[in-house]
């Protein structure tokens, strides 16, 4: 058994009892204990973690804890890019920045977006996330198996309030959500992750999760309300579930949680993009829950 001093930094500290928070304190390991295993064992998944330093030099998680150690553990900042520096585990949008200086543009054209499984208790941080662009599972009948297996599988980050589902084994790749209100979680995300570059806002269906096409109004003018007949006249549709999205009163709002989380610096493309696209359920009569029979429809439902 051996005892190693540890420090946690920041939003980490919200994993920890009230008297090891924003300070250090000392902790007996169990045998053979790995950063890893300690840093889960006080409480904090590993998915959090973005910087281990030991003794004052950055870490990976395997590493064996001997008598006398300091650990610090920071989080990810999307202020303050650590990715360099770490020995852990980057997400893969992430890991590919840090390998080679790029010029804007071209950083941006080469980035893998991040795609997303949320638990079943994130639908609305899933429909915020759809509305952005970025490709997110989510289904209210997710067993946290299920999570993990299509997490593994397909690459994709967990997004979870649970932290016992992120300390997982299998789990690569996740975030905590700190905050309950979606648009907050939404902010916290963008902050973290750096999301604003990878944004597609409105090019993705709510409900399917897959990518939406410009429809002409002609074909779509029998299922559209008079008012939005009248007003709008750029749609588009999802080839699943034939929904049709437009730029009513929805859209504006949802144009406005992505301003303030991107500080409206989305590049032109994502304007050119948005303008192809929105939603209307304002003035879509019963909504896609309620009228299966009306294939005109859009936006998250509250
Ligand atoms: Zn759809």
């Amino acid at each position: 058994m051996v005892t190693a001093t540890f420090r946690f930094y920041d939003e980490l500290n919200g994993f920890l009892p009230r008297a090891r928070r924003g300070r250090e304190f000392a902790t007996p390991c169990a045998r053979a204990a790995t950063v890893k295993h300690m840093i889960e064992a006080l409480g904090v998944p590993h998915t959090e973690a973005a910087l281990v330093l030991v003794n004052g030099e950055s870490s990976g998680f395997g590493r064996l804890l001997e008598e006398g150690d300091r650990v610090a553990v920071y989080p990810r900042f999307g202020t303050l890019d650590v990715t360099a520096l770490s020995r852990l585990p980057q997400p893969p949008h992430m890991a590919q920045e840090s390998q080679q200086p790029q010029q804007p543009q071209e950083a941006h054209d080469s980035r893998i977006a991040p795609r997303f499984v949320a638990d079943a208790h994130l639908g609305g941080l899933a429909r915020l996330l759809r509305m952005a662009g970025f490709d997110t599972l989510y289904d209210n009948g997710y067993r946290d198996d299920e999570i993990v297996a299509i997490a593994a599988r397909e690459g994709r980050i967990v997004l979870t309030r649970d932290r016992e589902l992120l300390k997982r084994r299998a789990v690569s790749q996740g975030c905590y959500l700190h905050a309950i209100k979606p648009e907050i979680q939404f902010r916290e995300l963008f902050d973290r992750l750096g999301l604003a570059l990878d944004a597609q806002p409105f090019s993705l269906c709510l409900h399917c999760n897959l990518a939406l096409r410009a429809v002409d109004k002609a074909l779509v003018l029998d299922a559209l309300p008079p008012s939005v007949r009248e007003l709008h006249e750029e749609f588009t549709t999802c080839e699943a579930c034939r929904r049709v999205y437009w730029k009513g009163s929805h859209h504006k709002r949802m144009r406005a949680l992505l301003d303030t989380v991107t500080g409206g610096a989305l590049p032109a493309a994502h304007d050119e993009a948005a303008a192809s696209c929105g939603q209307e359920p304002d003035s879509a009569p019963g909504g896609p829950e309620t009228d299966a029979t009306h294939r005109a429809q859009g936006g998250p439902q509250a």
